[in-house]
């Protein structure tokens, strides 16, 4: 007997015509090739739900030329931008 529950579906995905659909590109470089990358937020015990301190990772994409993170992706991350 499993006790393991139950995945629910996924529904399925709509077709979208990834042709019509805009591609990002690097706005420093116009690259179009991303990589994933992980910004790093330390929590402080003082501001953790768990009372504990901890690293929260925040994925974002970075580009795979000039490493640029879209401003758009660290909207939220607290991470000022540097570069202008
Ligand atoms: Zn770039």
């Amino acid at each position: 007997m499993s006790t393991k529950p139950m995945k629910p579906l996924k529904k399925p995905a709509q077709k979208v015509d990834l042709s019509q659909a805009d591609t990002m590109k690097c706005e420093k470089c116009s690259n179009y090739l991303f990589i994933t990358s992980y910004v790093l937020k330390r929590i402080s015990a003082l501001i953790s739900p768990t009372g504990q301190e901890g690293i929260v990772p925040i994925q974002v994409y970075s580009c795979g030329n000039c490493g640029h993170v879209p401003a758009k992706l660290m909207e939220g991350s607290g991470v000022e931008e540097e570069l202008s």
